[in-house]
């Protein structure tokens, strides 16, 4: 006979999957009947309700909800008319979950287990076995001896639980020991070692600083104390995590009230009579007690009033008992569980004498990556350099030569004639230097472009003469270029690298090669996610439904050409829009009729407007035309003529939900393929779409969702794990998923290769990106645009979508310009408000958020190493915009105002104000009209304050260097002290310091002079 294939491992049990959506709806309604804003995530429940049927779904070939809004459409059809196959659920196929919009009864039966379902779920159905199997070889020893080893052993060497299951109590139920334990989680392993703890034998795992070790198990007694380390290579087995929290961790006081008990010599049984109660003290007309560990008394109110343990006749007494960890760590436990549990309905009892024998529970420890590849030319630049120049003392690398010479280089050939001094104008793209140029070559804009690619991480402007001074005092045979006397570049002969010009006009002229995706996928193994805070651990299985071959983006630049449309085919196509719209029964969006509203005119030869009946785009046209004229329609029926001419369209709309709305509406029409280009905060996007489509009161879903599919939560790879909560929406490690090495170092983990997750091609959370590979209109947001980069899976190259779009677009129509325009320079300039009312204040409005989301939360987040760095960089911050305030209130009462007048209300940087001050202690006070003599900056004073000061500002925190470090010292500790008069002397102490340091004759006066007069 044939043998049915088996269902994988991994595969959910449509009997969970069912239990947890109808406990997730349960959720969800109450949710949603408290009128608050609707928020992201989802009720636990649902969203791995989503996660698990979309597995089920796959497994089976059927369709699977493409979002919790489709799930919930799905809830409100009879299990019948399901295309994914519940068998082994006891459910009719006439029942339905949702009914008019609330939950039926059916979801309410199946809902009943709130919390954990799966697990509670799995923990009845094995200890049923256990009970089944010791009950029918009358072996309640085997019954007690399970339960220990799970109280006892929440983690086992490999050997050691072969060696236990020897014994021959526990050999009776070898199979559902085994099936009560999985292998040790991948985040456990380290250093070739696991760890288990000294305090209740479980696991220890690592915080997400990758160092500390502490206990899972959130009720241990002692979870810093170091147990056993196993070798990684031996294997561990750890509980199941429903049997950790419903039998281990209430199991330690039964065990250990059991052994207090004892001691007195009294006769004491655990679980006896099969689990009849947790412990009986007395042979005869016993005593007995449910022990109970419940976090929460409010809760454990709660269940005691559901299901209060039955008392045999023979027990002369009955007590619920709750350990001593709970009543210690929430005050008044026993006052308010005896509140929530009125008389009559369970009477829960705090035995001193029971407690007089437990230990003390010990206390518990207080608690951008590069689109372009740039780096092929100063590869080779760097080889041919290097057997003839090894730099010394400010000599540049050869590396920074290259760029100095790439900087003259563009100088020459787009500013032909201008002094090496220009270079930064022609680089920070604040300043034009076309005034100064007669005739800038006709690819000068390209040039410009490519060099400020290659050349922004490199080049400061600000730092340039310096730059320059270090490649002049490079050794002439490797140098391209002298300066003639009047400083502007020369070529040289040189006889190394020569092929140097022909590498510089190519990087300058062509398009600098995109930089490769490279996207390797997750074989089946085990994996640290690194999208989590902690690096969770998953393990991906085999077999997992294979996904569809991929379509990749075609993102060859297109050959546009000019666009003619008569009026009167616009008018045809509205008309069949309107026809489309009839047919199916949706109502008119009357396109013809307000088309025909619309009058066309085009500016003529003599700048007057004529009424016209053909639109010729040609590159760029503006329309303008009155709010309200008809504008966005005709950006409607143009993209639906546009696109049924086989033309590929981008509209650039002003938000992700417009853009959400236009892609469901557009996509109505024939040969209209719409797609949106989303941005990256899914939860934001998410949120925002059910706020805009509420449901009507008392109903769950709105009536005619759209937009959902498109910002899916689903992971279905978060089906696979052990967990009974989801990863939040933004932990979905989609392309962070780092092969574990169990021997590998402990921190150093996150350095392995990323791999992409296997389900990717088909997962409903990349739809959206999906989709606008086959799309013949997008639909953008300026943001999207910019920041958004094209996900690796579906192309070989990284670039945004801006660069996308302009690549495969024929046509780009941007609704609202004008706002587009400001959007775009905001994203551009290198400006950033900080501090004020506005809401683009940075710092301050950052700082508030922050605040708001910690109180709100209990200070939750802080668990995350991230958001620590973040809000202590953000004090800092604040703490720094604070002291330099205060200190140009000072300004203003001094003679001169030095420090304000310092600052230049257009530009002002770091290297600025230090320059200043540089020159100032130098003795070279600008006033006004007067400029030092020429060489000025050759003093040894400036330039060494210069140097010194510059290390300072490249790295604030670390510099080195005789002044900088004292002044990196000096500026931590402005920003810790909280005493002013502690920071003034710290000043007055550097300076000090500092004036001994500079033997410069006359300067230690100034320097002391300027001091006192700041503070
Ligand atoms: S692609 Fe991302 S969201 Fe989808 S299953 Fe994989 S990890 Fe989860
Ligand atoms: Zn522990």
């Amino acid at each position: 006979m044939i043998e049915p294939p088996s269902d994988p491992p991994w595969l959910p049990t449509p009997q969970v999957a069912v239990a947890q959506l109808a406990s997730g709806i349960l959720k969800y309604a109450q949710q949603t009947a408290s009128g608050d804003a609707f928020r992201l995530p989802y009720p636990a429940n649902l969203q791995l309700a989503l996660d698990r049927l979309t597995l089920l779904a796959w497994h089976q070939g059927a369709p699977a909800p493409a979002s919790v809004v489709e799930l919930l459409q799905l809830a409100q059809e009879p299990f019948g008319d399901w295309k994914i196959d519940l068998t082994g659920t006891d459910v009719d196929p006439d029942e339905a979950l949702l009914i008019y919009g609330r939950p039926t009864a059916a979801c309410e039966e199946l809902g009943s287990l709130r919390g954990d379902v799966e697990g509670e779920i799995r923990e009845n159905a094995l200890l049923r076995a256990v009970m089944d199997k010791s009950r029918a070889h009358n072996a309640p020893q085997s019954y007690i001896a399970f339960r220990e080893l799970l109280i006892r052993q929440p983690a086992i060497a490999a050997m050691e639980l072969d060696a236990r299951l020897a014994d021959p109590d526990l050999a009776l139920l070898a199979d559902e020991v085994r099936q009560a334990y999985v292998e040790a989680p991948t985040e456990a392993m380290a250093d070739g070692v696991i760890r288990t703890c000294g305090g209740c034998s479980g696991l220890r795992l690592p915080l997400d600083d990758d160092r500390t070790w502490v206990c899972e198990d959130e009720t241990c007694p002692a979870p810093g104390t170091a147990g056993t380390d196993h070798p990684a290579s031996e294997g561990v087995w750890w509980l199941r995590r429903e049997l950790r929290t419903f039998i281990t961790a209430p199991g330690r006081a039964e065990l250990r009230i059991a052994d207090a008990i004892g001691k007195l010599g009294v006769s004491v049984a655990l679980w006896p009579d099969f689990d009849a109660c947790d412990i009986a003290v007395f042979a005869e007309r016993p005593w007995v007690a449910d022990i109970k560990a419940w976090r929460n008394p409010v809760r454990l109110a709660r269940r005691l009033r559901e299901r209060l343990f039955t008392v045999s006749p023979e027990a002369e007494r009955a007590y619920v008992v709750i350990g001593q960890e709970q009543v210690k760590a929430h005050p008044r436990y026993v006052a308010r569980l005896r509140q929530a549990c009125p008389p009559g309905t369970a009477g829960p009892a705090n035995r001193g004498g029971l407690r007089g024998g437990v230990h003390r529970r010990r206390e518990a420890p207080g608690g951008g990556r590069g689109m372009r590849q740039t780096n092929t030319i100063r590869n080779r630049f760097t080889r041919a350099l290097r057997s003839h120049y090894t730099p010394t003392g400010d000599q540049p690398s050869p590396s920074r030569l290259m760029d100095t010479e790439l900087c003259l280089y563009l100088l020459e050939t787009v500013a032909a004639g201008q002094t090496a001094h220009g270079v930064p104008a022609l680089l920070d793209g604040y300043r034009a230097l076309w005034d100064a140029v007669p005739s800038p070559p006709a690819d000068a804009m390209v040039r410009l472009a490519n060099a400020r690619a290659l050349l922004w991480r490199s080049q400061r402007p600000y730092g340039w003469d310096e730059l320059l001074r270090a490649y002049l005092s490079a050794p002439e045979a490797v140098r391209g270029y002298h300066l003639d006397p009047l400083g502007r570049p020369v070529r040289r002969q040189c006889s190394v690298a020569t092929n140097r010009w022909a590498w510089y006009e190519q990087m300058l002229t062509e398009p600098l090669p995109f930089a490769a995706t490279g996207v390797w996928f997750a074989a089946p193994g085990r994996y640290r996610m690194s999208s989590t805070a902690r690096g969770q651990g998953v393990t991906v299985p085999d077999n997992l439904p294979p996904a569809p071959a991929p379509a990749l983006h075609d993102l060859a630049v297109q050959t546009r050409a000019p666009i003619e449309i008569t009026w009167q085919e616009l008018v045809e196509t509205a008309r069949g829009m309107d026809a489309a719209d009839l047919e199916a029964g949706r109502s008119s969006h009357r396109w013809e009729e307000r088309l025909q509203d619309v009058t066309l005119q085009i500016r003529l030869a003599d700048h007057t407007f004529g009424d016209a009946a053909t639109l010729c785009i040609d590159r760029i046209l503006h329309m303008v035309g009155m709010v309200s004229v008809g504008k966005s329609t005709l950006v409607t029926i143009l993209t639906t003529w546009a696109a049924q001419h086989d033309l590929r369209i981008t509209i650039v709309v002003g938000d992700n939900s417009a853009a959400l709305r236009m892609a469901h509406e557009l996509s109505r029409y024939d040969g209209v393929v719409a797609a949106p280009v989303m941005g990256q905060n899914r939860t934001r996007h998410a949120e925002r779409l059910h706020r805009l489509q509420p449901p009507a009161p008392g109903r769950l879903v709105p009536s005619e969702p759209y937009g959902f599919d498109l910002v899916s939560t689903a992971c279905p790879l978060d089906a696979v794990r052990d967990k009974g909560t989801p990863l939040e929406v933004r932990e979905a490690p989609c392309q962070h998923l780092i092969e574990t090495d169990p021997d590998a170092p402990v921190d150093g983990w996150r350095d392995g290769t990323r791999r992409t997750c296997p389900l990717w091609h088909r997962c409903q959370r990349h739809e959206a990106a999906r989709r606008l590979v086959t799309a013949n209109v997008w639909i953008a947001t300026p943001w999207s645009l910019v920041h958004t980069p094209v996900p690796g899976p579906l192309s070989h190259e990284q670039m945004r979508y801006l660069e996308a779009a302009w690549r495969r677009s024929d046509l780009f129509l941007v609704d609202e310009a004008d706002q587009v325009q400001a959007n775009l320079d905001e994203m551009f300039a290198s400006a950033q408000v900080l501090l004020g009312p506005s809401q683009e204040a940075w710092i301050d409005e950052i700082g508030a958020r922050v605040a708001e989301k910690l109180r709100a939360t209990g200070r939750a987040p802080v668990r995350s190493r991230q958001i620590r760095r973040f809000t202590t960089a953000l004090n800092q911050a604040r703490s720094a915009a604070d002291i330099i305030y205060q200190l140009l209130q000072r300004d203003r009462v001094r003679a001169g105002k030095p420090v304000l007048n310092w600052l230049d209300p257009d530009y002002f940087t770091a290297w600025t104000l230090f320059n200043s001050l540089a020159k100032d202690w130098a003795g070279y006070t600008a006033t006004k009209g007067h400029r030092p003599d020429p060489g000025w900056d050759n003093d040894p004073l400036y330039k060494f304050l210069r140097e010194q000061f510059n290390a300072f500002i490249d790295e604030p925190t670390g510099a080195s260097g005789e002044v900088a470090e004292g002044l990196a010292t000096l500026a931590e500790a402005q920003l810790s002290d909280t005493e002013e008069e502690t920071r003034e002397d710290a000043v007055r102490q550097w300076l000090t310091e500092l004036s001994d340091q500079v033997s410069s004759p006359g300067f230690d006066g100034e320097l002391v002079s300027w001091f006192s007069g700041v503070w």
